[in-house]
């Protein structure tokens, strides 16, 4: 059932795409990197195969040999080039002259990464290098049981890495709040009055922004810290898929930068 995600998000990706002009390019550019992030899961799961059940976390094991899976990232540089806008094609054709002792170093500096750091927008190889690192650390959260922990803790159980957006599910008469890691995309519970970035929990320091054009999802921002990340309400829109709908509603952000919030993590695509 787990693998489905992709399949969703791919086809999540092409229907907002057709409804959102102004995300379009992006989200069709996203379409392709989940198919390629599909094709490099199950392959690792070829590669790795029940090695990861034997680590209680392989998400934390530094020492994670990447050899295996060096080739592949030679194939994904070349297919990336044929889907992606110029400066990411660039950079992808650049690292691809530069050969596997070079992308070695790439791909463990991005495995090891704090879970707290995230390249900069304008760091093509260091995207790259985490666009293929993400369906691993996916895959090796999948074969994971998250240790249970506070409710209050706002980074990733499994990885403590950061959330990247928020989604509300329905409970009961309501919705519960949970948070999905920017990295192995493990979703956990998180109160929903509360700053996940400095746990702020003053209700008249918690903004909430919302647009008439996108009804399931809103912004939370936090007054006291100026960090804000994106919710989307699944009990007002159940066809929506959160790592998707968050990269397709761009205005959202506008609104956010202009009114001096800052993203508490950007997407795989840097933004
Ligand atoms: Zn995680
Ligand atoms: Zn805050």
């Amino acid at each position: 059932m787990k693998r489905s995600k992709w399949d969703q998000r791919i086809e999540r990706a092409e229907a907002l795409a057709e409804k959102y002009p102004f995300a379009e390019e992006i989200l069709r550019f996203y379409k392709e990197v989940a198919n390629l992030q599909k094709d490099l899961y199950f392959s690792f799961e070829k590669i790795f195969g029940e090695a990861f059940n034997v680590n209680e976390n392989a998400l934390l094991d530094a020492d994670l040999n990447l050899d295996p899976i060096l080739s592949r990232f030679g194939e994904f540089l070349s297919r990336i080039q044929a889907i992606a806008p110029g400066p990411i094609r660039a950079s992808a054709s650049n690292l691809q002259s530069q050969g596997e002792p070079r992308w070695r170093d790439l791909l463990i500096a991005s495995w090891r990464s704090s879970p707290d750091s995230q390249p900069a927008a304008g760091d093509g190889e260091a995207l790259l290098a985490s666009m293929f690192v993400q369906p691993l650390a996916e895959f090796a959260a999948d074969r994971s049981t998250p240790q249970p922990r506070s409710e209050t803790l706002a980074v990733c159980p499994l990885c403590n890495g950061r959330p990247l957006v928020g989604v509300l599910r329905p409970e009961g008469d309501g919705a519960k709040r949970s948070l999905i890691c920017s990295r192995c995309a493990t979703e956990w519970a998180f109160r929903r009055i509360i700053c996940p970035a400095c746990g702020e929990e003053t209700v008249g320091k918690l903004a909430i922004y919302t647009a008439d054009q996108f009804a399931h999802v809103r912004v939370e921002a936090c007054d006291s810290c100026r960090y804000y990340i994106k919710t989307v309400d699944l009990t007002k829109n159940g066809h929506a898929v959160p790592v998707v709908d968050e990269l397709a509603t761009i205005p959202l952000n506008l609104w956010a930068q202009e009114h001096d919030y800052i993203k508490l993590r950007a997407n795989l695509l840097g933004i």
